[in-house]
């Protein structure tokens, strides 16, 4: 008998921190793409950015996972952050292939910014054979540029790539560690234990952070 094909999101990001547009993004993508899972991988040490700025990732780890555990359709890998030395999406795909059992469909779903810089990834032609692609964006964000960069990707490569807006993405990650940093609220922002592990740490705050009774 054939077996049934599992259709996997593959939500890849610093996730520094993971906030509430992460998920409602994640969510939406499964209810419109009809997929099963949503993997939350995330990065280690990609290739474009300088990881000193970038927290620990064992502490962005364990905020995805404090924000996925609820959710029986999210899961949560660290096949990046296991890895040494750069980190390139096309080698995570391909372990996820080969860890997946089933027959595996894999649509990575990634942010707006990203996809633009596509052209630059490392084996891109390869890596659009492996998954699907799904762009999201906040509203209004390049809108334009992004479509016609896009539609650029899809006709050189003859793939299909997905867009989607998502309101809840008004919310930015940068935005959440510079409220924090000039002692803002984040309330409602993040999930609450994701809140409390970032006070408990002490993420975000300014170096010379102390604490004032
Ligand atoms: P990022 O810095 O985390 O995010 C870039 C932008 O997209 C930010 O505005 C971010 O918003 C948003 N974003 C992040 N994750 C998102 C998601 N899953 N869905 C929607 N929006 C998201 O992203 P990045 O470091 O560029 O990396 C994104 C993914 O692409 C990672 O998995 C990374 O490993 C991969 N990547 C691979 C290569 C390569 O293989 N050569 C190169 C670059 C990136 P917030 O700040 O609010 O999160």
């Amino acid at each position: 008998m054939k077996e049934s094909t599992i259709k996997y999101g593959i939500m890849g990001g610093t996730f520094d921190p993971i906030h509430i547009g992460h998920l409602v993004l994640a969510e939406e993508v499964r209810n419109k793409l009809n997929l099963d899972k949503i993997i939350f991988i995330p990065s280690g040490n990609p290739p474009h950015k300088d990881s000193k700025n970038v927290t620990e990732p064992i502490h962005r780890y364990e905020m995805t996972l404090l924000a996925t555990i609820s959710n029986p359709n999210f899961e949560i890998s660290s096949v990046e952050i296991d890895r040494t030395g750069k980190t390139y999406t096309v080698d995570t795909i391909k372990e996820l292939r080969q860890k997946c059992k089933t027959n595996a469909e894999f649509y990575f779903i990634t942010g707006a910014d990203s996809i633009l810089d596509l052209p630059n990834w490392k084996n891109v032609n390869e890596l659009l054979h492996l998954c699907k692609f799904v762009a999201a964006t906040r509203p209004g964000f390049k809108l334009k540029k992004m479509e016609e960069k896009i539609k650029e990707l899809e006709e050189l490569h003859n793939k299909n790539i997905y867009t989607i807006i998502v309101t809840a993405l008004q919310i930015s990650s940068t935005d959440i560690r510079n409220r924090i940093r000039d002692g803002h609220s984040v309330k409602y922002l993040l999930p609450e234990s994701v809140e409390d592990y970032i006070y408990k740490n002490k993420l975000y705050f300014k170096k010379n952070y102390k604490e004032c009774w």
